[in-house]
């Protein structure tokens, strides 16, 4: 109960600060698709900026690239989208609520765990995947009553028959939409990079193994689509396949598992709150998969996957287009068709755990405070700076300050208000400093720093806040 409304209080929070807003709100919102407000934006730009920098500046092995949303339909047959991108449902007789059938059961098995039943969890989990593989939704259906796995609201087993529903989102090409091609809007990044793998190699002369990363839009039919930007129906992935000789991926899949995990550590992810979860059925493409998770306030959730993809992808591409998707390793002098492991994180999702991560409610005898503990990295704005009085020369030294900063730093110049007003602003959305400009300033060109989290103030002078920015901005 606390955790939701805690939930509730930071979507509050990232909706009045200017985070997220509900998309097209003045027409009552649109289910499960999200717009980001100035600092959103800014915030999910420098998570994007870091991840890209991370794979393709400070790794020498690892290029970028940008492909189109829309791909041939062809694609999403090979990849295996068309037959088995579904999610399974079913509908409670009483409440009309609709839930997915792996979750209701996933949930279920978790209780009987709890309850000291193991052996009857991992059975049930068995019977499911072995269902879900079959494609037996009668069956399906039967564990779910036999087992009385009920609705958390109507707390009944009433369910309608199961159904599946592919997640893809169909639009048309051409003018004429009865001769027009069925498009789908891609459900993942990572297809785009599949079929460029020779046009990358070949241009770039990458030698394996080597990795592509790519960062954009993705767009899934979600039909349980709740809490907030977790689960969304547009959101944006970052993906990166790393192509390696086949029979080495699992030493690469252990070394991306420990890089990704140390890079949210890095970026001042809270490590407790960081679970890494092997996959307990994994895809007939798969030979090995884990998700790392965090403690959302709803619960522990996904936020990246690491897949050993083995050749699946390139394969199934090379047959359906009968071109040669292999290649030539000098060393060995053959040719092979590279494995794959992939790390594939959702933006949004990310952007919603450094949101968490960061909200913090200090309660004190005489005041409370509400911040959001952002590192520097980022902050949407790196420091504020801020005139003590609008007279007496004040603004003009300040604004003389900001001028120099901004081509350099995100800094943010305010007069208005009282400067505790303005402080209490500047921790709302997360700025690690502020810089004040008194009549001391006047005197001796320095300014007082004020940090955001222990609240100490120092002095420093002007010429010294570029290098003391950059000095607190750790390398990842
Ligand atoms: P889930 O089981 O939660 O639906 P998934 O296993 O289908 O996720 P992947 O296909 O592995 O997810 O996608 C990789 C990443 O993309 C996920 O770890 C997640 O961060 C992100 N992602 C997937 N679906 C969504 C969505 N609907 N909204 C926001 N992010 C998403």
């Amino acid at each position: 109960m606390e955790q939701d409304n805690l939930l509730k209080k930071i979507i509050a929070h990232a909706k009045t600060y200017g985070f997220v807003y509900p998309s097209s709100e003045i027409y009552n919102g649109l289910q499960s698709f999200y717009d980001y407000g100035p600092y959103g934006v800014a915030l999910k730009k420098n998570i994007q900026n870091i991840w890209w920098k991370t794979m393709t500046q400070w790794k020498e092995n690892i290029v970028g690239i940008d492909t189109a949303i829309g791909m041939h339909p062809k694609v999403w047959q090979s990849s295996g989208h068309v037959d088995h991108f579904h999610d399974i449902l079913v509908d409670n007789l009483d409440s009309q609520k609709r839930y997915r059938v792996d979750i209701l059961i996933e949930q279920h098995a978790e209780i009987l765990i709890q309850k000291k039943q193991s052996k009857t969890a991992e059975n049930l989990l068995k019977s499911m995947q072995y269902a879900i593989q079959t494609k037996n939704y009668d069956q399906l259906h039967t564990l779910l009553t036999k087992n009385n796995i009920q609705c958390p609201v109507a707390k009944s087993a009433h369910w309608t028959p199961v159904r599946a529903f592919n997640l893809m989102f169909q639009t048309k090409t051409g003018a004429l939409n009865e001769e027009a091609n069925t498009l789908y809007l891609r459900p993942e990044t990572a297809q785009g990079i599949f079929v460029n793998f020779l046009n990358v190699q070949k241009s770039t002369r990458m030698k394996i193994p080597f990795g592509i990363a790519q960062i954009g839009k993705a767009f899934r039919n979600e039909i349980i689509a709740r809490q907030f930007v977790f689960r969304m129906r547009e959101f944006e992935q970052m993906e990166m396949q790393f192509f390696v000789k086949p029979g080495t991926e699992l030493q690469w899949f252990d070394y991306w598992q420990e890089q990704r995990l140390q890079w949210y550590v890095h970026l001042g992810i809270d490590p407790q709150n960081l679970k890494v979860k092997p996959h307990d059925h994994l895809a007939h493409y798969a030979n090995k998969a884990v998700d790392i998770n965090y403690d959302f306030p709803f619960g522990t959730k996904e936020i990246e996957g690491i897949h050993s993809r083995t050749d699946f992808d390139l394969q199934n591409h090379a047959q359906a287009t009968k071109k040669k998707l292999q290649y030539f390793d000098a060393r060995e002098q053959k040719n092979y068709t590279p494995y794959v492991v992939e790390t594939s994180v959702g933006c949004d999702r990310l952007f919603l755990m450094v949101l968490c991560n960061a909200y913090q409610q200090e309660i004190n005898n005489e005041k409370n405070r509400l911040y959001l503990q952002l590192p520097i990295l980022l902050a949407p704005i790196k420091a504020a700076i801020l005139p003590l009085v609008k007279k007496d020369g004040l603004p003009e030294k300040a604004k003389k300050i900001f001028d120099d900063l901004k081509y350099h730093y995100k800094v943010h110049y305010d007069a208005s208000q009282s400067i505790g007003k303005r402080y209490t602003r500047q921790d709302l959305i997360g700025t690690p400093y502020c810089m004040t400009v008194d009549y001391e300033t006047l005197i001796n060109d320095t300014i007082t720093i004020r940090d955001r989290d222990t609240l100490k103030q120092e002095r420093i002078h002007i010429t010294k806040i570029a290098q003391w920015l950059q000095s607190k901005i750790k390398k990842i």
